[in-house]
């Protein structure tokens, strides 16, 4: 423990020395014999012990940036995946696409075939 020593401090209205606690650091006192006010620098050499500016610990807001994916979002993603092609197939969408399909093909089949086997 560090020994409590007196602060010397002299008052800069009546010079006159004054022993200022080691608590009363970087406080400021009243001079006994003309009451003025002298503030107490902080005690030379030894620490300052009274308040220490403690650097305030930053509270854990935001635990971790991989915390935005949590293992819950990565199992449903792969069942939306599968399950999403096949929605097309009860709808009779898948159908209409083949028709799309077949119905493109047709006509580029026509226009091939008119274009290589001109009528007349
Ligand atoms: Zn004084």
């Amino acid at each position: 423990m560090i020994p409590a020593m007196p602060i010397p401090v002299d008052c800069p209205a009546c010079n006159t020395r004054l022993r200022a606690p080691d608590g009363a650091a970087g406080m400021t006192l009243s001079c006994p014999r003309c009451q003025t006010p002298v503030p107490v620098p902080a005690a030379a050499g030894a620490p300052r012990a009274p308040s220490p500016p403690a650097p305030v610990p930053r509270p854990p807001s935001r635990p971790a940036p991989p915390a935005q994916h949590p293992p819950r979002s990565s199992p449903p993603e792969r069942q939306a995946r599968g399950p999403a092609p096949r929605r097309h197939d009860p709808t009779g969408n898948g159908c209409l696409t083949a028709l799309a399909w077949l119905f493109a093909l047709i006509a580029l089949v026509g226009i091939v075939w008119l274009l290589l086997v001109p009528p007349g």
